[in-house]
């Protein structure tokens, strides 16, 4: 065997594992088709400009100081994090402005220029959100939640998961609706539904709480957002740990139904005792593996998942602050419209009106990602892979002066005057960079039915010796639960060896 474990992809949940397994001794290779690390976490550099790709802050950091502390290191040695305060600022459609400051009892003031009554429920949210991010839903994100025994035996461990159960069944919106009775209230605190790509009807209860988990902290790395991988990678290669860019697998090697290496774009065989998937989970089987190679059962169940939805993203350099308070700006927009955006465009392929929900302004924490007195920002955006309005490679310039046009007319924001450098990453950019189907950016759609147990399995049924991490297994995208899949995987090789 040339070495004990071969990673597809060097994004958090590829790197995460990878680092533990060289950690450990595991003679590992990462592959990664790109010529960078990070995925959708990662930077790169464009006429003078450091633009973030995808993420754009971290929140339950602490899940990237307990990988580095099962290393006996320290996250300060591999990231220098910048704290985000305030977390959010807000421009409503009459262009009233307001900020919501990390500090909670700050946050209580202003919602109560709202409503005195939705000030008081922020303390219980606040409360209840506290005890069920430390004691409940934070608790299963470095714990295997692969079978259904593996979820009993952690509700068993952690009592106060089953307390809050109720907001596994209750959706998003409810979950809001059930505190605050505010329609700008609510509406301050709908978008967060999207972070993992759905809309408040369809988006489980519990991510609502990340209202309030963005008040226990929210950091940007310096360096921007590849400063979290590239501190990842660096532990990884200390341990011996070796990365090969610009290198596509394009099939996994079997001998029976036992993975023993993978094949590279340009046909180079490389043996492995075990092969961890940081793709996308249909591609990994339906591709990769092959149909004739899985059982029927996997064929039916990994065809029975939606991929999750593509999120294009605008990013800008200015010659100039923008008019701006906060690290993230969301444009206000109600539940209703959320869901709207959802199911009468979204769904109907239809490129949404309302346009970019989140602008997020990375120089505002780390002036040195563009030069000097110049700025830095993202928009990020929902819309369909094969929109009715036309192709995407034909649309971008027609997409980006949209964009322009709503800001200006809804939010009285004008950001286009002073733009220097632009650049759009469609859902099609997404799928040829890294090899995202349809742009899929969650790997899979992220509802209840599709979480944890009800998710493509980490330690796989169907192959032996084959793993997986990222946004297609355990509790889906986003930073923390992706780092947190790798840390599982890791921990099943580590059994099963
Ligand atoms: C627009 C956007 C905004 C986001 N904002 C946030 C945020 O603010 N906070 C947050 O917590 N999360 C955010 N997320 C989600 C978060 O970035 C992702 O869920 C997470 O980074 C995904 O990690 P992953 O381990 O699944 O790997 P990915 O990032 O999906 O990386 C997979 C890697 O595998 C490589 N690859 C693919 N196919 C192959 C192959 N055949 N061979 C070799 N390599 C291959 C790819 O090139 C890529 O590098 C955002 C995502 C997007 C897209």
């Amino acid at each position: 065997m040339d070495y004990d474990a071969v990673v597809i992809g060097a994004g958090l949940g590829g790197l995460s594992c990878a680092a533990q397994l060289a950690h450990k001794g595991f003679k590992t290779l990462v592959c990664e088709n790109t010529g960078q690390v990070g995925g959708c976490c990662s930077s790169y550099d464009h006429q003078g400009y450091r633009f973030d790709i995808g993420a754009s802050v971290v929140e339950l950091s602490w899940v990237i100081d307990e990988l580095f502390e099962s290393m006996g290191q320290k996250t300060s040695d591999y990231i220098d994090w910048i704290p985000i305060d305030p977390i959010y600022g807000f421009i409503t459609a009459d262009g009233r402005r307001f900020t919501y400051p990390v500090d909670l009892a700050g946050t209580r003031e202003v919602i109560a220029q709202f409503s005195e009554e939705d000030a008081r429920s922020w303390d219980r949210f606040a409360r209840e959100g506290s005890e069920a991010i430390n004691f409940a839903f934070g608790k299963v994100m470095t714990k295997s939640m692969g079978t259904m025994k593996d979820m009993m035996k952690v509700g068993m461990e952690n009592p106060a998961l089953m307390k809050y159960m109720k907001y596994f069944v209750l959706n998003f919106e409810s979950t809001l609706c059930k505190f605050f009775k505010s329609d700008t209230v609510r509406a301050s605190m709908s978008l967060q539904s999207y972070f993992i790509g759905l809309p408040p009807a369809l988006c489980p209860g519990y991510v609502a709480f990340l209202a309030y988990s963005e008040h226990e902290g929210v950091l940007y790395p310096r360096g921007g957002m590849i400063a979290i991988p590239q501190g990842i990678a660096r532990s990884f290669q200390e341990s011996g740990g070796e990365i090969k860019f610009d290198s596509a697998v394009e099939r996994i090697l079997l001998d029976g139904n036992r993975v023993c290496g993978v094949e590279l774009a340009d046909g180079t065989q490389i043996r492995s005792r075990m092969v961890v998937s940081n793709i996308n989970a249909k591609t990994l089987y339906l591709e990769l593996v092959g149909e004739e190679n899985l059982p029927a059962w996997a064929k039916r169940a990994i065809k029975s998942y939606e991929v999750s939805m593509p999120s294009p993203m605008i990013m800008l350099g200015l010659d100039s602050k923008p008019d701006l308070e906060a690290h993230h700006t969301i444009c206000y927009s109600t539940l209703d419209n959320m869901n709207s955006i959802w199911f009468d465009e979204y769904l109907e392929n239809r490129i949404p009106a309302f346009g970019a929900g989140l602008i997020s302004w990375p120089t505002h924490a780390d002036p040195s990602l563009a030069p000097h007195g110049h700025h830095c920002l993202n928009m990020v955006a929902f819309a369909p892979y094969e929109p009715v309005e036309g192709d995407w490679d034909k649309i971008k310039e027609r997409y980006l002066e949209s964009q322009f046009d709503v800001l200006e007319r809804n939010f009285g924001l004008n950001i286009r005057d002073h733009v220097v450098a632009a650049k759009v990453n469609t859902p099609k950019d997404f799928e040829k960079m890294l090899r995202h189907p349809r742009g899929a950016v969650y790997g899979l759609q992220n509802d209840i039915t599709c979480s944890a147990a009800f998710r493509p399995s980490t330690r796989s049924r169907a192959v032996k010796g084959l793993y997986l991490t990222g946004a297609s297994t355990h509790l889906g995208g986003g930073i923390a639960p992706t780092v947190g899949s790798g840390v599982v995987a890791a921990d099943l090789i580590f059994k099963d060896s």
